[in-house]
Formats: structure tokens, C-alpha cells, sequence
């Protein structure tokens, strides 16, 4: 029987209440006509908690009265819950968000807010198993795997928590916590609702998965009716360097991922995006631009070079006029390259900062 068929079973008195969140209008509606009401009731939900982010069934107003008492009794939205707000210099917010369906555990958010539009990257797992050893994230080891309802509230706190000051554009990136590929189901589930013209209603062209290259996670994700963006984290030039700051190159070399790419199913006007966090000294070389063109020859790619973020790990930056020499080198071949600003540094919310740090909360927000 298909999940969305299944009836939860409802519960009654002192029972749980069931978690609406991360339910699909589908699975609402059958939730609903478990308690007597006509399945469209369960649209109605839908949209009011994707569509219009309301979290409290008594402001569900398209509802009848006596349905939003029953709902508040034996239902829930159970949302993550803000910890901490760390907020940059540039306005980027890391948040520290508690997320307790099953076992207790924390993740990161990150709020980037820009003149005409907000970009939101979000965790799919607590953790990570990957280890790349660039990535602080790593150094978490792997919790476990968030569920849909986890994955998208993430998107609906950041939002409501910045209300006041949205711009009409959202992004949307999965590059937090986590492999998304390796929790393809309940990534999915939420990537339906947010993508979803009636429910969160982000363009499937403003998001992107980015992943450290499981190929049959990209296989499956090129199937999919609705679908973002791809990246790969490519980070090397070669199996041999790759292989020494991402395990996970042992098991799908680049021969095998890049194979994957060149039979990924592009749309028109869809691109790979490359992402090359560039460690000095590592992997920033003139010989490492060229053999890069060549790895990525015959795709439609678009390349992020990523100069490295201080941390605690064994790498340096890479000196700038050596980040600029690597651009200019595939842009001369006819690549599509350019550097990516690493935003929320100081406050550990850059690109492979996420690992649950430290630094000066600011006050909630009115
Ligand atoms: S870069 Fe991504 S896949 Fe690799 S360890 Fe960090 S979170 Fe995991």
C-alpha cells in the first residue's frame, strides 16, 4: 500500500498528537477524513501551514470552528525549534534549531538576506557520514537522518522568523548538514511541498541539491517530475586528490560521476553547477585549472570556485591572486566560473563551517 494511502491512526484523549508537518495535501486528506471530515479539508491545512505559514490551528481561519478545537487537541506543527541566532556582519544568520521528532537532535540553518531576494540553506541530515575532510560538519560524525517535516520546517522558521524584512525571491539550498542523497526519500518528500506552486511555492530554478557524488542518488534524482538544481562537490582534479580529502571518491571515482553527469537528463535552460572549494596549496594549481577543463569537457557546467574558509581543519586559504589565475584559466577555455562570496564566516555559517559552533547570540527577533 502506498504511504499516502495508509490511515495514521488518529489519536484520542491524552494520545500523542499527530505531527501535520512535512505531510503531503494527500496524506492531510486522508488524516482528515480518519476524523470524519471531508478529504479537501486536508487542502485547506495544506495551505494554510505551506502557503500562508500559519502554525496555530485557531488562526486557521478557513476552517470550521469546531475542527480547529479539535485539531489544536489532537493535532500538531511541530516546528524546529530556535536555539540560537548568530547573526554576521553581512546579515547572514546561522541558526541553531532543536528538532525532536524521534531522537532529539540539532541542526543549522542559514539565512542569507540580499537587496532583491533571500537564499535559505538548509540540513537534511544531523551530521554527516561522508567525512570530507575539508568540512567541519565531519568532525559531528552522523546523527541521523531528518524527516520531511524537519527538512522543510527549516524553510518555514527562517521565513517566519524574518517576516518583517523578506524580499519577494527565495533561494533555496540543501548544502547544510548532511548528504541529501543519502536520505533520498524524506529529502524528496519535502523538496514536493516546497517546490509546490500551492504550498511553499519556491521556483524549482531558485534551489539546488548539492551532493559529494552518489551516483545513484543522481541517477534517481534525474528521473524525478520536479526536481532542482544539481551541484557536485568536485573539489579536485584528479581521483588521487579527490580521494584524499573525500572518501567517498573510493566508492564512486570520477570516472563513474562524471559518467553519471554526462547522462543526467538537462532541461532546456538547466545547467550542472561544479562546486571547487579551492585549499591552498591543495588543489589551486594552474595544472589543477587545466585538468579540471578536461574533466568537465562536454558538459553543460557551470563551475563556483570556493576559496577555503578558515577553520579548525589542516588547510589554508588559497592566496587570491591564485584564486583569480584559476578563474581566468577556465574562463579562457569557455567556462561558465565564477567565485563564490563565502557568506557568515565570522559567525561559523560559511560554506563547511556548519558544526554546531559557538559565538555571540543575538536577541530573538519582535
Ligand atoms: S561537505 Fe557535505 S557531504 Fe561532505 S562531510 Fe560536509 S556535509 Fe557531509
Amino acid at each position: 500500500m502506498p504511504r499516502a494511502m495508509m490511515k495514521p491512526k488518529m489519536s484520542t484523549g491524552a494520545k500523542t498528537a499527530v505531527n501535520l508537518l512535512g505531510k503531503s495535501a494527500t496524506e492531510l486528506g486522508v488524516i482528515l477524513e480518519s476524523l470524519g471530515e471531508p478529504a479537501y479539508r486536508g487542502a485547506q491545512i495544506y495551505h494554510a501551514i505551506y502557503a500562508e505559514r500559519r502554525f496555530d490551528f485557531a488562526t486557521m481561519t478557513n476552517l470550521p470552528a469546531a475542527l480547529r478545537e479539535r485539531l489544536a487537541r489532537e493535532a500538531t506543527i511541530a516546528l524546529p525549534k530556535i536555539v540560537r541566532r548568530h547573526r554576521s556582519l553581512d546579515g547572514t544568520l546561522r541558526y541553531v534549531l532543536a528538532i525532536e521528532e524521534g531522537k532529539p537532535a540539532s541542526v543549522e540553518t542559514v539565512f542569507m538576506p540580499e537587496d532583491e531576494r533571500q537564499t535559505i540553506c538548509i540540513s537534511t541530515q544531523a551530521g554527516c557520514a561522508v567525512d570530507c575532510q575539508f568540512c567541519l560538519t565531519a568532525t559531528l560524525g552522523f546523527m541521523r537522518n531528518l524527516t520531511a517535516g524537519e527538512i522543510l520546517g527549516q524553510v518555514l522558521v527562517a521565513l517566519d522568523d524574518n517576516r518583517f524584512a523578506l524580499k519577494p525571491q527565495t533561494n533555496l539550498v540543501l548544502m547544510g548538514q548532511g548528504e541529501p542523497l543519502l536520505n533520498y526519500d524524506c529529502v524528496m518528500a519535502a523538496l514536493r511541498i516546497l517546490l509546490d506552486p500551492k504550498g511553499v511555492a519556491i521556483s524549482p530554478r531558485h534551489a539546488a541539491l548539492s551532493t559529494s557524488g552518489i551516483v545513484p542518488g543522481i541517477e534517481r534524482l534525474g528521473q524525478e517530475k520536479v526536481r532542482p538544481n544539481l551541484a557536485i562537490s568536485l573539489n579536485a582534479s584528479s581521483n588521487e586528490q579527490r580521494g584524499k580529502i573525500m572518501p567517498i571518491n573510493r566508492k564512486y571515482p570520477l570516472e563513474k560521476l562524471l559518467d553519471a553527469c554526462r547522462k543526467y537528463p538537462l532541461r532546456s535552460r538547466e545547467w550542472l553547477l561544479f562546486e571547487y572549494v579551492l585549499l591552498g596549496g591543495f588543489n589551486d594549481s594552474p595544472a589543477d585549472a587545466h585538468r579540471v577543463v578536461s574533466l568537465l569537457a562536454n558538459l553543460r557546467a557551470k563551475v563556483n570556485l570556493i576559496p577555503w574558509n578558515p577553520g579548525k581543519l589542516p588547510f589554508e586559504r588559497p592566496d587570491p591572486a591564485r584564486v583569480e589565475e584559476f578563474r581566468q584559466i577556465l574562463a579562457d577555455r569557455g567556462m561558465l566560473v565564477f567565485v563564490r562570496d563565502s557568506r557568515g564566516q565570522d559567525v561559523m555559517a560559511a560554506c563547511g563551517q556548519l558544526a554546531l559552533a559557538e559565538a555571540v547570540p543575538v536577541p530573538t527577533a519582535p
